[in-house]
């Protein structure tokens, strides 16, 4: 198989399997034991959590481990909304962030606070004017994603932070894309709570962090003496020694992304030659190496998805965690791109397993297939580049 889903999970290294593997069979003692056993269990923990910190660039006392980037991600908005002074009430977020993110946020909404979602360009790039007309000083907390997991367009988080801080909002910062494919330091980034999720860098999946900044407090939302009570549950030990592993194997972040980057321009320079009718989806904006976000004229994305399937090459459609629904993308939407062009979409993420092989297999592969496919397409582009614009689906109160 050729895999380009990476956005969507990444194969979890050797190294990975191994620590898991070791923790699990060798390790197995609960952390909070006072016994022998438990204690081994105490040590690991505390070079997982070292080496995890380490990496990262917080302390260890700023780590708190949780069941994924959702998770984090619900920790970071409810706990920080929570703890937030009485005349700051307002949540304000991108109306590009992960589904998750968006379901948490209107079911906010739909409970009693005040949500507003800032705008982003055609290109998918954020709206920095939307950005300083909404965050005023009744907001409690900005949340915004590093890099968009469908378009890989690279958020511009440290003046989205500046203008949270400056309005004395706490500032929150969705890093699942980024971490493992852009160099991060969570001190220097100067952010209060940051989400990430360990299988986006071949880590176990159901793994992940929040990372909060010393000083920053907010109310637990699974009670428990656990993560510095901010987060109960005994601890997925085997999950946190992967996640170190996966972290610690991480290598040179700027020539991998100098190879992905050559990958993907070559991948979508051979498409864009053999079939003329290809649109790439922000292919000016800034974004990450390895993402590319495309259509085939308006053939459906799963009749390519199902040709592509014919080839052993795996990609998604539309967002990577939305499973085969025929709902356009909320992200495309958010970009004013019409329904039959948003179904269209198919996304190829490239990662540390790709290969030139794999690109040129797809490059020789899959024009012969498409190509009479898109012969036959009646629809001329012009008609439906006409159609209204969609509703967006994040919605403003
Ligand atoms: N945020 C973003 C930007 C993501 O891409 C994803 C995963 N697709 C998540 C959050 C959710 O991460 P997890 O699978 O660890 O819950």
């Amino acid at each position: 198989m050729i895999y380009l889903d990476h956005n969507a999970t990444t194969p979890p290294a050797p190294a990975v399997a191994q620590a898991v593997l070791a923790v699990l069979t060798e390790v197995w003692g609960n952390a909070s034991s006072q016994h022998a056993a438990g204690q081994d269990a105490k040590r690991a923990l505390a070079a997982a959590r070292a080496t995890v910190a380490r990496v990262l660039g917080c302390k260890p006392a700023e780590l708190v481990f949780t069941s994924g980037a959702t998770e984090a991600n619900h920790l970071a908005v409810c706990g920080l909304l929570e703890a937030a002074p009485p005349g700051r009430r307002r949540l304000v977020l991108s109306a590009v962030e992960h589904s998750g993110h968006l379901k948490l946020a209107r079911s906010l909404a739909a409970r009693g606070t005040l949500v507003d979602f800032i705008d982003v360009r055609p290109d998918g790039t954020l709206d920095m004017e939307s950005a300083a007309r909404l965050i005023g000083d009744d907001v409690a907390l900005v949340s915004l994603m590093a890099a968009n997991n469908e378009t890989g367009v690279l958020m511009p988080v440290a003046q989205v932070r500046e203008l949270a801080h400056g309005a004395g909002a706490r500032m929150h910062v969705d890093a699942t894309q980024f971490i493992g494919k852009q160099p991060f330091n969570f001190a220097a980034l100067g952010i209060d709570a940051v989400s990430l999720s360990a299988h986006k860098l071949r880590g176990p999946k159901g793994m992940g962090a929040l990372l909060l900044r010393q000083g920053v407090t907010l109310v637990p939302q699974v009670q428990g003496s656990q993560e510095r009570q901010r987060r109960g549950g005994t601890e997925n030990l085997p999950a946190i020694a992967g996640f170190a592993a996966a972290l610690e194997r991480l290598g040179d972040l700027a020539a991998e992304t100098e190879r992905l980057a050559a990958l993907r321009d070559t991948l979508e320079a051979g498409l864009l030659r053999a079939l003329p009718a290809t649109h790439i989806f922000s292919a000016q904006a800034p974004r990450l190496p390895g993402t590319s976000y495309l259509r085939f004229g308006e053939l459906s994305a799963d009749v390519v998805l199902q040709r592509l399937d014919r080839l052993g090459v795996a990609a998604s459609s539309g967002a990577a965690c939305s499973s085969g629904g025929s709902e356009p993308s909320h992200v495309l939407a958010a970009m004013g791109v019409p329904r039959d062009a948003a179904l269209a979409a198919v996304r190829l993420s490239l990662g540390e397993t790709t290969t030139r092989q794999d690109i040129d297999h797809l490059l020789a592969q899959l024009p012969p297939l498409l190509a009479p496919l898109l012969a036959a397409e009646s629809v001329p582009m012009s008609a439906s580049s006409s159609a209204p614009r969609p509703e967006p689906a994040a919605q403003n109160h």
